[in-house]
């Protein structure tokens, strides 16, 4: 691509380095933004950066959060003694829209990938192990998406909490395997929460 302004080819440079973003796209977002009132574009690049240099992450949970101790921990009306193991917000997010969930959550950061050189170090586990060891946590969903990544993750973690006592459960019916959580529809997702199923007698028949 020639560009006849180094400022505009340098914009296009940076918008083209997210992901599903080719040059092409990039190139109308550029000029999308031209067009806009200066405000626009302001807006956007101060978001950005406030996002970057502001945003912290739950001490608990490890969701993403404006403050030390995310709304959903910090609230006295949810279940403590019922966690969820996600992905990332995300699935935060999607069990949040289904309304059928009390309990808190807690969020992995990925899912155990060797291909993508993803080993437990590199995810939250060892503070769930932790979080149930301490003694707070009666039951955990495993609510990761049924790819073998999501299996592999699973298995580790509930390998990792042998001896412990915590009742495991994995959300199952209605999750199709393959799917990933986040695009499960909400009344699907609600009731794979629900419906969910001791995690010992989902890998046992395999
Ligand atoms: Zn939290």
């Amino acid at each position: 691509m020639d560009f006849s302004s180094k400022l505009l080819e340098n914009a296009v440079y940076e918008m083209s380095q997210l992901p599903g973003i080719g040059k092409r796209t990039a190139l109308r977002l550029v000029l999308h933004l031209l067009k806009q009132p200066e405000r626009q574009t302001e807006n956007l690049s101060n978001a950005l950066t406030k996002l970057r240099t502001m945003v912290q992450f739950c001490k608990k949970c490890h969701n993403i959060s404006d403050t030390a101790l995310c709304e959903i921990c910090s609230n006295p009306k949810r279940d403590a003694s019922l966690v969820c193991v996600v992905e990332d917000i995300r699935d935060v997010m999607a069990i949040e829209n289904t309304g059928q969930y009390r309990g808190l959550y807690h969020v992995l950061g990925g899912k155990i990938s060797p291909i993508e050189g993803m080993g437990p170090q590199d995810l939250t586990i060892s503070s769930l192990i932790n979080k149930v060891k301490e003694g707070e946590v009666q039951e955990l969903i495993l609510a990761l998406s049924s790819t073998m990544e999501g299996d592999t993750t699973n298995f580790y973690i509930f390998k990792q909490l042998e001896g412990t006592g915590v009742k495991t459960s994995t959300i199952a019916r209605g999750i199709a395997i393959g799917d990933e959580l986040e695009y499960a529809d909400e009344v699907t997702l609600g009731r794979s929460i629900l419906n969910r199923i001791p995690f010992e007698g989902s890998f046992s028949n395999k």
